[in-house]
């Protein structure tokens, strides 16, 4: 029987594909059985869904498979669905057979969180991943297809409602002010029959950027048709819209599409860890508490500041940096030696308005807007290819379409 370390990594993420990247790179196979369990066999960049679920770039673009960057050599690839974590035991439950491990990184990303707002779970869509983005776009073009086919056709039926202006929301209405051009020319739809509508309960959008970025924003936004509705907090979904504010105005549309909040997997709950808001709060080192040889990053948990503050807001950005932490740390461990604490280098935050329009705070608060800001969107979604597979990933699904 072997006796070689095994190292399980749950979730082919940006946290868990970066750590098992960095453990292949710095383990000899002989040093280290390394098994990645995904639930496709594909990787998908997250950070790129809501251009999935407007229809602006397509499925395929976002989506890398596995054994393309991460050879069957060096690592164990395992396509499966993780059901539960029985971490007493050091096992994990697969819809297909169980697994064992010595070491544990549990990275299996988020999914919507609606806060129990009644309705919402049945009657809206939520961007979580690669399918469920699919069906969003092509709901929204169902919707155009069969709009001149029907008599009485419901004019609502077009329109698309957004519920939370976070950096999901906003990024999403973005793509949207750019689809929904392309749509109305090849429905034969005249534009001004399209809302774009867009919903927050506080009383502006984007709050973690400073007030003039987020006012360009929504100025931006509107500019180019987008219906921003602040202080309207969503009480409750139907089949028809969404019932905001305290006198109950329903807002209809077509499409409902939820961007209000994460949560961690619901396997973190599943497993009996205990969770705070959604998430389980790891010890300096990325380790669950009161757990040796069990980690928890990405979306799944909370990383607190060095003050300890308040917890880092779940990025693809951070969970790529705990990725390497986490690796050095696995190794650590292997030798018995100390563990490191996690430091975030935080290097700025971007966020798109759709194709050629943006906003951004980096290096510290440098400020951008428009086609720079737009620019650096696409420097840092091609830098994550590269992380992903090197230059010729980049070659492939790289972002250089012109402005
Ligand atoms: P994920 O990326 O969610 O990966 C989890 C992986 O686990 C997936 O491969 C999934 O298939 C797999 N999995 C899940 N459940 C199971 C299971 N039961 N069994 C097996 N496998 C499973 N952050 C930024 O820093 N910059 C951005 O510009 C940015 N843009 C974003 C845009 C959108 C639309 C969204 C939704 C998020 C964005 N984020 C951005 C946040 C970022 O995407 C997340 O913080 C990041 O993806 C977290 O990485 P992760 O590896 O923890 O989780
Ligand atoms: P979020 O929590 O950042 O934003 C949700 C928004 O929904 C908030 O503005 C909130 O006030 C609003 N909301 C909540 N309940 C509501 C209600 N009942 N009615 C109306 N509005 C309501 O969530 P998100 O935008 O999905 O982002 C999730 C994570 O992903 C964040 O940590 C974010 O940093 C990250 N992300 C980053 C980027 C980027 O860096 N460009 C892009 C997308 C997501």
């Amino acid at each position: 029987m072997s006796t070689k370390p095994k190292i399980v990594v749950l979730g082919a993420g940006h946290a868990g594909l970066t750590t098992a990247k960095k453990l292949i790179q710095k383990l000899s196979p002989e040093q280290a059985e390394v098994v990645l369990v995904n639930k496709h066999n594909y990787h998908y960049e997250a950070t790129w869904l809501h251009e999935v679920a407007a229809g602006t770039i397509s499925p395929n673009d976002a989506r890398v498979m596995i054994s393309d960057v991460i050879s069957p050599n060096k690592a164990t690839l395992v396509y499966d669905t993780v059901l539960e974590i029985k971490k007493d035991e050091k096992r994990v439950v697969l819809e297909n057979g169980d697994i064992t491990y010595d070491y544990l990184v549990v990275a299996l990303g988020w999914k919507s969180n609606d806060f129990g707002i009644k309705g919402m779970g049945e009657n809206a869509f939520a961007i979580e991943d690669i399918d469920s983005s699919r069906l969003i776009s092509e709901h929204i073009e169902y919707q155009f297809a069969k709009f001149n086919n029907e008599e009485n056709a419901d004019p609502d039926s077009l329109n698309i409602l957004v519920g939370g202006a976070g950096f999901t929301g906003i990024e999403f209405v973005g793509e949207l002010a750019d689809k929904v051009p392309q749509l109305c020319r090849k429905y034969d739809i005249d534009r001004s029959k399209v809302k774009i509508i867009n919903i927050e309960a506080a009383p502006s959008i984007l709050p973690m950027f400073e007030q003039d970025l987020s006012t360009y924003a929504r100025e931006a936004l509107e500019e180019r048709g987008v219906e921003i509705r602040m202080a309207a907090p969503i009480k409750e979904c139907t089949p028809e819209g969404f019932i905001i504010g305290e006198e109950k105005e329903l807002v209809k549309a077509g499409t409902i599409v939820w961007t209000g909040g994460v949560k961690g997997s619901p396997i973190l709950e599943k497993s009996g860890f205990d969770m705070v808001k959604g998430k389980v709060n790891v010890n300096p080192d990325l380790r669950m508490p009161d757990e040796e040889d069990l980690f928890v990053i990405g979306d799944c948990s909370w990383v607190w500041d060095n003050e300890g503050d308040r917890p880092y807001a779940p990025t693809a950005q951070l969970a790529m940096q705990e990725a390497d932490y986490v690796a050095d740390n696995i190794i650590a461990l292997m030798k018995k030696e100390p563990l490191k604490n996690f430091v975030f280098d935080n290097k700025g935050t971007v966020a798109s308005l759709g194709h050629s329009d943006g906003i951004g705070s980096i290096f510290s608060g440098y400020k951008l807007t428009g086609k720079k800001a737009a620019a650096m969107k696409k420097v840092i979604d091609n830098r994550s290819l590269y992380l992903v597979g090197g230059a010729k990933l980049v070659l492939k699904k790289g972002k250089v379409r012109p402005f």
